[in-house]
Formats: C-alpha cells, sequence, structure tokens
C-alpha cells in the first residue's frame, strides 16, 4: 500500500477512466523546458484525453530559457520559439503567477486535478562552505545569472554593490555555467548591447572596469565539465585575452587515459593547449583559466579582498587531494559556480543530498513508495545536468510512466472540481494566462524597439503586471 503522510490528501477517489468529456486533468509546476517538454508529450498522444495546466510562479515563461541561457547566446534562446508553439496547443494552460506553496498549497492543487508533473527545476545554489564566503563581494552565480537576465527576484542591490569598481574576479568552478559567467564579464558594452539585457544591466557592466577573470577549478583540465563549443568561444571575445598555464595541461596517467575515452575531454584539451603560448598583451580583460587549485577561505574584512587557495593533485579515480601548498589570488569579487540544488516545495520530499524529489522514471517516491498522481520530471527529477534538449528526453520518461498509469486505471478522473483558475481568482491570486503573456512579450519587444535593440526584458513583477493590465484595459 502505498504511503502518503498525514498532511498529504488522501489519493482522488477513483471515478471514471479519463474521456473526451472528462480528460485527465494534468497539472504541471514550472513551465521551464522540462514542463513545456511534458506538456508537449502529454498532447503529442491520443490514447488518454488530457487537460493541461502549465504553471508558474513568475508571470513569464521559459524557465532557464528566460532566465539561466546567457543573454550573449541569441541562438540558444532561440528555442523558446519552438517551445512557445507547445504553449500555443489548445490542450495546454498557461497559468503564470502563481507560487505552489503560497497561492495554493500542494494538497489543495492535487484536489483540482488528477495528475501533477513537477518540473520547477533546482533554483538554489551550491555552497562552498568555507570561511569568508558570506562577506560582500561573494555571490553565487545563480544571484549573478538572475540579475543579468532581469528575474524579478534578483537582489539588485547586493549584485550591483558587489559589481561597483571591480577589477579582479575568480570564478570558482568549470562547468558551463563558470564560462557563462567569466565571458559575460569579460565582454565589451558593445559586445553586450544587442542583447536582452535590462538597461540597468548593461548600464552597470559598462562601468565595472574589468581586467582580470579567473577560472579555477579544483581538479585538472581532464576533469573540467564544460563543453568545446563553450570553451572555445572564450578566444573569440572582443577585448579578452584567454590564458592557460601549459604546466597545468600536464596530465597524469588516469587524465591520459580519460582524454583517450572522451571526446569531449580530447577536445577541450586541444583547445586549452592551443591557448598555451598566449601572452597578456593587448586586451582590456585578461582572462585565465587555472587548474588544481581549490579555494580554502576568502580573505578580507568588509568585502571580499581575496582567495586563498590549495594547490592540488588528482588521485588514481580523479579526486582532488590537497598538496598543502597555499597561493593569494586577488579578487574583488568571487564567483561561486560550482552547481544546483532543488528547492523543496512545502509538502514534496526532496532529498537532501541530491536536491532532487525521490522518483523512479518519473514517479514521485513518498517514504521509498509510489505515490499515485505524482510525477517529476527536469533538473528536480534527475539533478542540474545537461543541455536544454536531454529535458525532451526525460519529460517523455515521466509521461510515458503517467500514461501507463492512466492506462492501468490508476489514474482516473476525480469527476466535476473547480476550475483552477476561477478558484485562483476568487482568492485575489493575478493568474497570468498565454494573452496576457502575450502582452508581456509585445511590451518586451516595443521596449527593446525603442532602443534599436530586438528585446529587452522587463525585470520587475509589477511592471510585467502593468503590462498586462495595460493590454486588459485596451481590449
Ligand atoms: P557543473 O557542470 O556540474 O559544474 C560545476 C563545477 O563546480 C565543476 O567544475 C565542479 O568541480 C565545481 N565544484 C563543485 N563543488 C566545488 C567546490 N566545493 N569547490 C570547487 N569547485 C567545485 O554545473 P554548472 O556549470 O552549474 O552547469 C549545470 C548544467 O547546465 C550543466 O549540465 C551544464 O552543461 C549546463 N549548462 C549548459 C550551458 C551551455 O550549453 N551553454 C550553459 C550553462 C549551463 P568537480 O567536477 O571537481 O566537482
Amino acid at each position: 500500500m502505498p504511503v502518503v503522510p498525514a498532511d498529504e490528501p488522501a489519493p482522488v477517489p477513483s471515478a471514471a477512466p479519463p474521456s473526451g468529456a472528462h480528460p485527465l486533468r494534468v497539472a504541471v509546476v514550472g513551465a521551464g523546458p522540462a514542463g513545456i517538454y511534458a506538456a508537449d508529450a502529454l498532447t503529442r498522444q491520443d490514447a488518454v484525453p488530457v487537460a493541461v495546466d502549465l504553471i508558474d510562479r513568475l508571470p513569464t515563461p521559459f524557465g532557464l530559457v528566460r532566465h539561466g541561457i546567457a543573454p550573449d547566446h541569441p541562438k540558444m534562446r532561440a528555442i523558446r520559439d519552438t517551445l512557445h508553439r507547445s504553449l500555443e496547443h489548445p490542450l495546454v494552460r498557461f497559468v503564470g503567477n502563481v507560487d505552489v506553496g503560497s497561492d495554493i498549497t500542494l494538497a489543495e492543487l492535487r484536489r483540482h486535478v488528477d495528475a501533477v508533473v513537477y518540473t520547477y527545476g533546482a533554483s538554489l545554489d551550491r555552497r562552498l562552505g568555507i570561511e569568508g564566503e558570506h562577506l560582500p563581494g561573494s555571490l553565487a552565480a545563480t544571484d549573478l545569472v538572475a540579475w543579468y537576465t532581469g528575474h524579478p527576484d534578483a537582489d539588485r542591490a547586493r549584485v550591483e554593490a558587489a559589481l561597483a569598481g571591480v577589477r579582479s574576479v575568480v570564478v570558482v568552478g568549470v562547468g558551463n555555467v563558470a564560462l557563462d559567467v567569466a565571458r559575460v564579464l569579460s565582454r565589451t558594452p558593445e559586445e553586450l548591447e544587442p542583447t536582452d539585457m535590462p538597461q540597468h544591466v548593461l548600464d552597470v557592466l559598462a562601468a565595472a572596469p574589468v581586467e582580470e577573470v579567473t577560472v579555477l577549478g579544483r581538479r585538472g583540465p581532464a576533469q573540467a565539465t564544460f563543453t568545446t563549443q563553450e570553451l572555445r568561444e572564450l578566444d573569440g571575445l572582443a577585448d579578452a585575452t584567454v590564458l592557460v598555464d601549459p604546466a597545468e595541461l600536464e596530465l597524469d596517467p588516469g587524465s591520459e587515459e580519460r582524454a583517450a575515452t572522451d571526446r569531449n575531454v580530447s577536445r577541450n584539451l586541444a583547445v586549452l593547449r592551443g591557448w598555451a603560448d598566449h601572452t597578456a598583451t593587448g586586451g582590456r580583460v585578461r582572462l585565465r583559466l587555472r587548474f588544481f587549485r581549490r579555494p580554502v577561505r576568502l580573505l578580507g574584512t568588509d568585502r571580499v579582498a581575496g582567495v586563498e587557495v590549495e594547490r592540488t593533485a588528482v588521485d588514481g579515480d580523479g579526486r582532488a587531494m590537497g598538496t598543502g601548498e597555499l597561493e593569494v589570488l586577488p579578487a574583488d569579487l568571487v564567483v561561486r559556480s560550482v552547481g544546483y540544488r532543488g528547492l523543496p516545495l512545502p509538502g514534496l520530499p526532496v532529498d537532501e543530498r541530491s536536491g532532487t524529489v525521490p522518483n523512479e522514471a518519473g514517479r514521485v517516491l513518498r517514504d521509498g513508495e509510489v505515490s499515485p498522481g505524482e510525477y517529476a520530471a527536469g533538473w528536480i527529477k534527475r539533478g542540474p545536468s545537461g543541455v536544454v534538449g536531454h529535458n525532451k528526453h526525460d519529460a517523455r520518461e515521466t509521461i510515458a510512466s503517467l500514461l501507463a498509469d492512466a492506462a492501468d486505471g490508476v489514474l482516473r478522473t476525480a469527476g466535476p472540481v473547480d476550475d483552477l483558475v476561477d478558484t485562483l481568482v476568487a482568492r485575489g491570486v493575478e493568474p497570468v494566462l498565454l494573452d496576457d503573456w502575450r502582452a508581456i512579450d509585445a511590451a518586451e519587444t516595443a521596449l527593446g524597439a525603442s532602443r534599436g535593440r530586438a528585446r529587452t526584458t522587463l525585470h520587475e513583477r509589477e511592471t510585467l503586471l502593468a503590462a498586462v493590465r495595460a493590454a486588459a484595459a485596451r481590449s
């Protein structure tokens, strides 16, 4: 017998199998790529009639495509056009500006629908757990990325204070997010001007006199998780020189073996070796890639002044081993880019260590047992890995589980229940539906056009909602 904790609703009483008149109502929580791919997979089959509510706490869809992919990657961000087509499906209803947990509890949501798919991602940062990490001038990559993509919850004051007058930056971690951060901080104002970054972001970045950006790996170049395309891009920056110490590219036998069997690693090494003869001439920014250094503490009294690092070596299993040799890297901004973890949604189990919702092929587990009618997809299911496209396969697996459960009679429609949007409106919530999002989209395009750009992101929740209200008043 599945175990459902006392604070959770009992599974919806079985009524009838889904039909055209009474489709299976599915709420998808999180309208990022995983949620949109889940909605898409639900509507691309005709075995089980469905009606999908795609809920997001922001008034805007697209999750990390809007607030994660770097604004200077317009081709990657263009995937939103494809995602938008799934939002327009007649069986999908976008319901933005709704926070599951505060506007409606999970238990209440579950009473409105026959199944819930959690796709709300992994929005929290991981910490280094070292002295000085809380000093002003120490930021998580999530803080900086939220700010430069115009996320309404970004802590503007803290990020802008950290960027004021900054010359030397250390980015901890050698994944793709670290490269995004290093690249954005190294770009010239002219390179950033065509992006959809909010104007204040462009202004603050233009005023920051960055001269030195160091990307720091605690292991060697063969263990870095960045991908070659993203790495290679660093060499094309208008006013920055990429620098690599050739001594740090020498590999131990284990790393040699890794390079021989992993194409991403061998390609990364080839790119890095191509830069080993670069010298620090020309260019405003020296962008250094350093390896075999792990941060021990952040130095400074009232704000960050440097990072003390310990030299490392990798053992036969590729683990970093401290050598006891210490070094200080000057820095007035330290950005930790060491991964993401999932936020616990009130009423939903999240594994503390992995930051994911326990699941089996997308079926949520509570106390080790499958919880009927609850599913997960995307980063909250598998952890923060992979590019946007990986979520498609991942969401399909979850929806296959859901549809199999529907076919087995585990999921049945509970008969007439109140409409979710009516319930939310009655309690004073202002859900943002597809046409409302279109009004926001139009307002951003118009703002961009007024500055000769394709789009400028509206970064305040109130401004986003004002665009919705203004469109409603006009119609
Ligand atoms: P990631 O690839 O997992 O990188 C995390 C980095 O942090 C690793 O280098 C890791 O080193 C390091 N790290 C972890 N704990 C550390 C510690 N205590 N001290 C020092 N270093 C530490 O994660 P991510 O960069 O956040 O990216 C998340 C996902 O998004 C990835 O799948 C990425 O490819 C994807 N993404 C893709 C793009 C793109 O395609 N352009 C852009 C952004 C993000 P160890 O390996 O030693 O643990």
